[in-house]
């Protein structure tokens, strides 16, 4: 059944004070300093006052945070939250996108007595636990943390009026889906539902046809469209990462008007080797992946958002959607092996009309996600310089090799052939999800209650103990010759105790990554 659309009309002289919120939360907004509402904004807000079921799809930087707070807001001045039964449920994917959206609901509910707790891995339970016992009107979660709370019995779900599902393609991205759908059964089916993408893959659009009733669907931009503002430009590269990360300073150092840039890599042992690269060579870097503790996370991001660092290297999963204002540059170190991701990394710049330069790192082996990403946004993609065909042979590994003796090992074990050939086959492309795992994430392919140590479980332990599984090894297709050497020893049958994350100082490379770690040293 085809979902109403919501009317479209000219919504530039469009107020706040248009759209039906409270006094109350109006004066908040006027001190946020914000004008006008975003076209999502202006189409979602009297909806969802409106007591209506939406679905709010628009890429990252339109504002869709302010698009659901706002309203609830209102909603919310009318009643009390009890004990244990918190009024309504916001789901985030990832521990940063909550502490941000707990942030601005404190940011815009000044001057009203609203109870907001923060469900989110890396804090204790035991404070946590206390708040939601007094009483909460807003509950912000990832969807992991807030069964483990719910399975500790503290928790009531009952009283939720309104349930926001944020984010979900990211959701989907993480393997949280199977979560959303058990949250959204234990909620009351006359709950309020309001639910936000950037884009709309047919896995997040059957979740929308089982769980919103009669939902306006708010669409404000073509999916997976990219701002006009943005000046894309691909850059070809050899494929050796030294020659990579050669590129990328290259890129950096003579980037017009760069202001602050993301540098996106598609694994997170990458970050690692990037930023540390980066560092070395006396940029202002910062990493943000998705091993560091909350405490380095919320700093690093901190630090890029008040200026303090210049350029963050991420990770998708680390950096998807987070409140990241005015970024000049973005520098896609790896093109991303989803076309969807590309139009998310880039969406961190150009955002409210402001210019910005996206440049994408290409090599011989990028030539098929280069097309989905081309068909994907419906534009071809300029070259800066040459294009891979007309790329001269490789001057800056015969130089680094000449210059630095400390290369040669790893790179004489390569044969003249396996050096011109593309690294696919030493980077498969499913190692990059499994190597960026969220804090909770639970594996797609493997249903929870098909793990051993789950039915084992007497006493539930906190998920961040039982967090590191052996993912890597169920996700990977086993049939596959091109992950590496034939596993010696337990091989893929290790014990998950084998498998806990051990902390690592900050600046030593990651135990499986020890083999490529020494390419930092160029
Ligand atoms: P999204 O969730 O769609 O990616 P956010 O809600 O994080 O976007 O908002 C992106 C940025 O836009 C934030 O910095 C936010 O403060 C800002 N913003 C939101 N609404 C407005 C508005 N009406 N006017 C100006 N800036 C806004
Ligand atoms: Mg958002």
């Amino acid at each position: 059944m085809p979902l109403p659309l919501a009317p479209k009309g000219p919504l530039d002289k469009m107020s706040f004070s248009d759209l039906g919120l409270s006094q109350k939360v109006l004066d908040a907004v006027t001190a946020t300093g914000y004008t006008e509402p975003t076209p999502i904004q202006a189409q979602a807000i009297p909806e969802i006052l409106a007591r209506r079921d939406v679905l709010g799809i628009a890429q990252t930087g339109t504002g869709k945070t302010a698009a659901f707070t706002l309203p609830m807001m209102t909603l919310l001045e009318q009643g009390r939250a009890r004990a244990r039964m918190p009024r309504t449920l916001i789901l985030e994917p990832t521990r940063e996108l909550a502490a941000q959206v707990e942030e601005s609901f404190n940011k815009y509910s000044v001057g009203q007595r609203l109870d907001v707790a923060l469900l989110i891995g890396g804090v204790s339970f035991g404070d946590q636990d206390i708040k939601i016992t007094r009483g909460v009107d807003v509950l912000i979660a990832t969807p992991g943390r807030l069964l483990d709370h719910f399975e500790r019995g503290k928790l009531l779900l009952t009283g939720i009026e309104i349930l926001v599902i944020d984010e979900a393609d990211r959701m989907l991205d993480m393997g949280f889906i199977p979560d959303i759908e058990r949250i959204c059964k234990l909620v009351p089916f006359t709950r309020q539902t309001l639910f936000f993408s950037a884009t709309m893959p047919p896995e997040i659009q059957r979740l929308t046809e089982t769980f919103l009733h009669n939902p306006v669907r708010i669409e404000v931009a073509r999916q997976s469209t990219t701002a006009s503002t943005i000046t894309q430009r691909l850059v070809a590269s050899h494929g050796q990462a030294s020659a990579k990360r050669e590129t990328l300073r290259r890129l950096i150092r003579d980037a017009e008007e760069l202001k602050n840039g993301i540098i996106f890599c598609n694994r997170k042992s990458d970050v690692h080797i990037v930023y540390k690269s980066l560092s070395k060579h006396g940029f202002n870097v910062a990493a943000l992946h998705g091993d560091m503790d909350q405490r380095s996370r919320m700093a690093a991001l901190e630090a890029f958002r008040n200026g303090t660092t210049q350029l963050l290297v991420a990770s998708d999963v680390a950096a998807r959607g987070l409140d990241i204002p005015e970024v000049s540059h973005v520098f896609n170190y790896d093109a991303p092996h989803h076309a969807e991701d590309y139009v998310h990394r880039i969406g961190r710049t150009g955002r409210a009309g402001r210019k910005g330069t996206a440049y994408t790192i290409v090599s011989d082996s990028d030539a098929k996600v280069l097309g989905a990403i081309e068909l994907l946004i419906k534009s071809k993609i300029e070259f800066d310089g040459p294009d891979l065909a007309n790329l001269p042979p490789d001057e800056g590994e015969r130089r680094t090799e000449r210059g630095r003796g400390r290369e040669r090992g790893e790179r004489g074990e390569r044969s003249s052939r396996a050096r011109r050939e593309p690294r696919r086959a030493r980077e498969p492309e499913n190692v990059a999800e499994t190597d960026d795992q969220p804090d909770e994430h639970v594996a797609r392919e493997t249903p929870r209650a098909e793990w051993p140590e789950r039915q084992e479980r007497t006493e539930r332990a906190p998920r961040e103990e039982r967090r590191e599984r052996p993912r890597r090894d169920e996700r990977r297709p086993r049939d596959r010759d091109d992950d590496g050497p034939t596993p010696k020893g337990l091989g893929e049958h290790v014990p998950s105790f084998m498998l806990r994350s051990v902390k690592l100082p900050p600046k030593s490379p990651e135990p499986e990554e020890a083999e490529t770690a020494h390419e930092t040293e160029d």
